[in-house]
């Protein structure tokens, strides 16, 4: 198959959708690989590496979309690829069509075939392909937090570790999802003092197993909550109810009774957030204050890392990739069910009911 990899467009997105050593994989499969002229620079990689690696460069995404029978790309296309975009062309990448019905209707409209990262299913119900850019963004939350702690950047002035005589700082975590482990793990491995609160008493046994002795499991409730956040220096929102909006576990009258200077990374603000005062920011402006508590609310954390985020992405979705070149969709779908899970449009229709549900299209 011929695997075409355009430079990613998006404004600051500087991820791509293959590795060097991803076009190695393809090219051992005897597919044929074209890369645009430095797709890979933003995550590290430069033209000369995907060149060794066996691919070929084109320099326009012109010609990318013209030649490629599978797309592979990171972020949806943008209004300005939609016509590049041809009959019958299998395109994987995130599409996230619920929140754009304008994408929506622009792959109907060109026939492609729209297998979407977000909604490959395991049978657990788990979601293999966002999982690595949770494990970004929780991971990520800590550091972040622990900088914004700092007095210049308008935190308390605490260290997240303390030092010998000088106790660490208190983290709570709300959701102990993949974001949540993620970042109570960090938080716990920097010496910090951490509270994780679920509402699922299982994972909340499994957490109080795996932890270490510096993390402590708690009933997500909103007794537990407000007297968790009095104490807190740093709080991360990381509670996910699937399909729906984040509940705002945070309101705007609980924020007084928390201590000037506290930071809140809301990891979930990409679902509305679970702290009510939430609004997105950007890499660059990511913070606002309000009643002295600093907000974090970056919604595409893992942007900032694109070297660490391209990895684990690509780490994710290779696999899938190889099965849709070496079988073709249709043979790939019919006998992996979690990539049949991923089909979104086909054939000018839509064949995922939460996207036809999201526009009142016939399903
Ligand atoms: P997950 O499904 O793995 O975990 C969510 C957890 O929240 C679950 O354990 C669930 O039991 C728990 N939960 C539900 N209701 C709760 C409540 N009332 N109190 C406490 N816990 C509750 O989800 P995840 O992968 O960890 O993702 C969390 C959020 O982070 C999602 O909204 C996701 O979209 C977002 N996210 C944001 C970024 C970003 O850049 N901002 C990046 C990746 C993920």
């Amino acid at each position: 198959m011929i695997i075409g990899v355009p430079k990613e467009i998006k404004n600051n997105e500087n991820r791509v959708a293959l590795t060097p050593a991803g076009v190695a994989e393809f090219k051992k499969h005897g597919h044929t690989v074209y890369i645009q002229s430095t797709a890979g620079e933003g995550s590290g990689f430069k033209d000369e590496e995907y060149i060794k690696a066996g691919a070929t460069l084109l320099p326009t995404i012109e010609e990318i979309y013209g030649i490629a029978e599978m797309i592979i790309k990171v972020k949806e296309p943008i209004a300005s690829e939609y016509n590049l975009i041809k009959k019958d062309q299998l395109l994987f990448t995130y599409f996230h069509f619920a929140s754009s019905e304008e994408l929506t209707h622009a792959m109907i409209k060109q026939g492609a075939v729209c297998l979407a990262y977000e909604t490959v299913e395991k049978t657990d119900r788990s979601l293999p392909l966002l999982v690595p850019m949770s494990e970004v963004a929780g991971r990520m939350a800590i550091q972040e937090g622990a900088k914004y702690l700092e007095k210049p950047l308008k935190g308390k002035g605490i260290l997240l570790g303390g030092i010998p005589g000088v106790p660490p700082a208190k983290v709570l975590v709300l959701g102990g999802g993949i974001v949540g482990t993620q970042a109570a793990k960090m938080a716990a491995g920097l010496g910090a003092r951490v509270v994780i609160m679920d509402v699922s008493l299982p994972r909340l046994r499994y957490l109080s197993d795996i932890m270490p002795q510096n993390v402590v499991t708690i009933m997500s409730n909103e007794y537990n909550i407000r007297e968790a956040i009095r104490e807190a220096d740093l709080i991360v929102g990381a509670v996910l109810i699937p399909g729906a909006k984040a509940p705002h576990l945070i309101t705007r009258d609980m924020l007084k009774t928390m201590r000037p200077g506290t930071v809140v990374v809301d990891v979930a603000v990409d679902q509305g957030g679970c702290i009510e005062t939430c609004t997105p920011t950007t890499h660059e402006n990511p913070t606002f204050i309000i009643d002295d508590v600093v907000h974090y609310c970056v919604a595409n954390m893992p942007g900032a890392v694109p070297y660490t985020s391209t990895l684990g992405l690509t780490n994710a979705t290779l696999p899938y990739a190889i099965q849709l070149a070496n079988k073709g969709w249709k043979k790939a779908c019919a006998e992996n069910e979690e990539l049949k899970k991923g089909l979104n449009v086909v054939d000018g229709k839509v064949v995922y009911k939460g996207v036809a549900d999201a526009w009142n299209l016939t399903f």
